[in-house]
């Protein structure tokens, strides 16, 4: 039996379709998807995923995603939905927000599983699980990323539903916008990781890690420091309560210590290789194997080996 009548999901990229559309209807009796953004013709694959509608607010110039909350929140309200889930990203967390005052709704953010009307979700930074009952009629849930198994989808057919834009009584101005530099990097999908971590000491030495990371086919990913403050590799790579959830069946981190805000994101790792020079760094509790030693002595070595 489904948990909840109507279940909604917002995105405003239409790859967040792939995951939490197919969630949404194991979890509702009714699924229905709202896109934000330009790109209706990708958007229309939440119908080939398992959405009995697909309603679509128009990007608009000058405006950003949550000034479409006025917009949503009308559509969700007295629709008889009782959850909406959306990514648990920065532009996810603010429209949940928004969102939860608007409707009356309990907000459960970064969430990693919904069971009988729990929800799961990290707490203190990852140190902590919580588990939920809302007391609300809807809950609106940001959902970490990886929580659900995503179906690849890129397109679909079927009819789209043309929202009427309200405008927000205090709109966000938008005083200029960047494009982001692209990344090739689609750490969440790799099977195997290579961690990189501040016990590089520039950047030039990652190619140690790239060389092993080529012998075993595996991706370059990192801890926080290595992306934003040494912007040596790109944001998509670095792991973490505050970076990306991955699952990889192999993660081999060089030079990393072991924080929780780090580890938090590959707890479900199936192998964790350890490469630390200091034998009482924290990773060591989290490896099944672990090589205390030199990364610029253990990264070229293993690559010749396994190469
Ligand atoms: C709110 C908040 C959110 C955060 N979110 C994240 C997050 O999502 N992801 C994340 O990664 N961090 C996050 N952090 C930062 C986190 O707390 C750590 O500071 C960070 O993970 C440490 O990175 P590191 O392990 O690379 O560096 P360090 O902690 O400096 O560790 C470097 C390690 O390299 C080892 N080492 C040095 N030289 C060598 C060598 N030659 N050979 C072998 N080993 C060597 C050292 O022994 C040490 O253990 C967050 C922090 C806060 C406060």
């Amino acid at each position: 039996m489904s948990e909840f009548p109507t279940v909604f999901v917002i995105a405003d990229s239409p790859e967040a379709f792939n995951e939490l559309v197919p969630a949404a209807a194991a979890l509702g009796a009714k699924t229905e998807a709202i896109y934000v953004g330009a790109d209706e013709a990708a958007a229309r694959r939440a119908l080939a995923l398992g959405a009995g509608r697909l309603h679509v607010s128009p990007a608009r110039t000058g405006q950003i995603f949550e000034d479409h909350a006025d917009t949503l929140a009308a559509l969700v309200k007295g629709s008889g939905a009782a959850l909406v889930l959306m990514r648990a990203d920065k532009r996810g967390r603010a429209m949940a927000a928004k969102l939860g005052v608007k409707l009356g709704a309990a907000v459960v953010n970064d969430v990693s599983s919904i069971e009988e009307g729990v929800f799961g979700h990290m707490a203190y930074g990852g140190l902590a699980q919580a588990r939920e009952k809302p007391g609300s009629p809807l809950v609106i849930a940001t959902v970490a990323p990886g929580t659900f198994k995503a179906v690849e989808m890129e397109s679909g057919d079927g009819a789209v539903e043309k929202l009427e834009f309200i405008e927000p009584k205090h709109p966000i101005r938008l005083r200029q916008s960047k494009a982001r530099q692209a990344s090739s990097a689609d750490i969440g999908k790799a099977k195997r990781l290579v961690g990189v971590g501040r016990g590089f000491s520039k950047k030039e030495d990652i190619s140690l890690a790239q060389k092993l990371a080529d012998a075993i086919g595996a991706e370059i990913a990192c801890s926080r420091p290595i992306a934003e403050g040494e912007q040596w590799l790109e944001r998509e790579r670095y792991i973490g309560v505050s970076g990306a959830m991955v699952k990889p069946d192999l993660y081999l981190a060089a030079g990393i210590s072991g924080q929780v805000q780090h580890m938090v994101g590959v707890k479900d790792a199936k192998t964790i290789v350890v490469i630390n020079k200091d034998k009482n760094a924290p990773i060591f509790r989290f490896a099944d194997y672990g090589i205390v030693g030199d990364l610029y002595k253990i990264l070229p070595a293993l690559a010749k080996a396994l190469g």
